[in-house]
């Protein structure tokens, strides 16, 4: 095996016991960059010089013995998240050469947990999307299949992933973000609950729906990786100061007697007939484990899309305002006052996904209008949440698809937005109410394309949800095929 296709265990134990260098380990990352980018463009900019500084210095920590969670393993970051000295442009021309005064929480403590940054990754702009097509730096491409998209947003962390591009990236998830893609790219993601990971420092699409998590290989690496992500943060004010238990020591552990609930109204038409087989199978595997199966019912499922459409692009509307052209954001040059620096500005800075969203936001948070949109959306998020209270009261996890189909083709969706916020029709209840879920590969289709499954649990359990993960993980034995790019 090469070390860029290993997982951080694999190369912290190698690191360990004398058999590799952080310096060996991003160099081969890079390599298959070098080899693999031009197909799939899963970076927005690659950090060569300053990952190979940090490597050198890691290598000084080995030396000494001193050996942290993440020491020597190169990790992406998707371009929302606040990097000093490098631009975070968040995949939009209106923040192309923004560079923030300071770094995210989170690259802070991936920095101290010695992690080696290979680059910022593409994203949908701002976040908005489901296929890493409204990038302004164009689509990345799905490993698997370099005809079809990678999921979205955060599709340049997961290519990356699958690729081998790094060994573990960070995503955000507002409606699925992290999830969609791990799914349509073959690899783990994690989205944790609402507080527990710090937002300080991720530019923010929709402040009550927006979480920061792993992309990884498997899920002893996300486990590893929440280790270093979680945790209270006093510059984020969402985020909530509860103990952060050490999440590998729950991996291996039995899961028999639990209680999986399936919900029906996540199995209606319209799924693809591979997804549910793959998604059926692993059910199988679950029931190998032990843990007993039973049917649910989260009866508001049929209203998250809608709630969703209006409550993320109402937030989304408030949150951009600030790219102005003055505190933020390209500002258009021939602009003769000050309206015209403002609509100029957001005129040549949003791409057409952007602008819908702020269109749909402004309207529904405006006079007259509020109650009925945002107010009522509100209401329904609300009994939606409530849905999984119950559920929860019963099960101890709750098992669905991640996306309704595989992979989809490039330009398939990009001018049917309704087709393509369809796509996280199983994601955006975990972000509405707040839950940890965790996508994980399940199969594959005929095709060769990868087949996620997702786990959902409550509040704050993401402990259990790791141990249950990774009980399935080595039950389904799914087997590792890698993408050949
Ligand atoms: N695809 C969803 C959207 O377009 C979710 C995006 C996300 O989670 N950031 O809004």
């Amino acid at each position: 095996m090469e070390l860029h296709s290993l997982t951080i265990h694999e190369l912290q134990d190698m690191i360990r016991a004398g058999g590799t260098t952080a310096t060996r380990i991003t160099e081969a990352v890079f390599q298959r960059i070098g080899a693999v980018e031009p197909k799939v463009h899963a970076y927005i900019r690659l950090m060569k010089e300053e990952a190979l500084a940090q490597a050198a210095l890691a290598d000084e920590d080995i030396k000494r013995g001193d050996i942290k969670p993440l020491t020597g393993i190169g990790v992406a970051l998707k371009d929302l998240l606040c990097t000093r000295g490098v631009p975070t442009t968040c995949g939009s021309r209106m923040l192309q050469n923004y560079i923030s005064p300071y770094d995210a929480t989170v690259v802070e403590k991936l920095a101290a947990a010695g992690a080696i940054f290979i680059g910022k990754t593409n994203t949908d702009e701002f976040a908005m999307g489901s296929s890493t097509e409204t990038s302004c730096f164009g689509p990345t491409r799905n490993p698997w299949d370099t005809d079809r998209i990678p999921g979205g947003s955060s599709g340049g962390s997961a290519a990356a992933v699958a690729a081998d591009e790094c060994i573990a990236a960070v995503g955000s998830d507002t409606g699925g973000s992290i999830r969609q893609p791990a799914s349509l790219c073959g690899v783990i993601g994690f989205k944790p609950t609402y507080g527990l990971v710090s937002r300080f420092g991720l530019v923010a699409f929709a402040s009550s729906l927006d979480q920061i998590g792993p992309l990884t290989k498997d899920v002893e690496d996300a486990a590893i990786m929440m280790n270093v992500l979680a945790g209270y943060d006093p510059r984020d004010a969402t985020c909530v100061a509860t103990q952060i238990p050490d999440y590998r020591k729950f991996l291996g552990r039995d899961i028999s007697g639990w209680l999986v609930g399936i919900p029906k109204e996540y199995f209606a038409e319209g799924t693809d007939r591979e997804v549910l087989d793959a998604v059926e199978k692993a059910v199988q595997s679950v029931e190998k484990c032990g843990a007993r199966i039973t049917e649910i019912s989260l009866p508001h499922t049929k209203y998250c899309v809608a709630v969703y459409c209006i409550i993320a692009p109402a937030e989304a509307s408030s949150n951009l305002a600030r790219m102005d052209g003055i505190r933020y954001g390209l500002r258009a040059k021939e602009a003769r006052d000050l309206a015209e620096v403002y609509t100029k500005s957001r005129t040549d800075g949003f791409g057409a996904e952007v602008k819908r969203r702020i269109i749909i936001g402004a309207y529904s948070l405006s006079a007259g209008y509020r109650d009925a949109y945002y107010g009522k959306a509100s209401q329904v998020r609300t009994l939606i949440s409530r849905d999984f209270d119950e559920a929860f009261r019963e099960c101890d996890i709750i098992l669905t698809p991640t996306t309704p189909t595989p992979a989809f083709k490039i330009g398939e969706k990009v001018e049917n937005p309704l087709q393509m916020y369809l796509s996280d029709m199983f994601t955006i209840s975990a972000n509405l109410s707040g839950i940890p879920a965790i996508s994980i590969p399940c199969g594959y289709t005929h095709a060769g394309l990868p087949v996620g499954v997702q786990f959902l649990a409550g509040r704050f359990e993401e402990a259990r949800l790791l141990q249950f993960a990774a009980a399935f993980e080595k039950s389904a034995a799914v087997e590792k095929r890698r993408p050949v790019v």
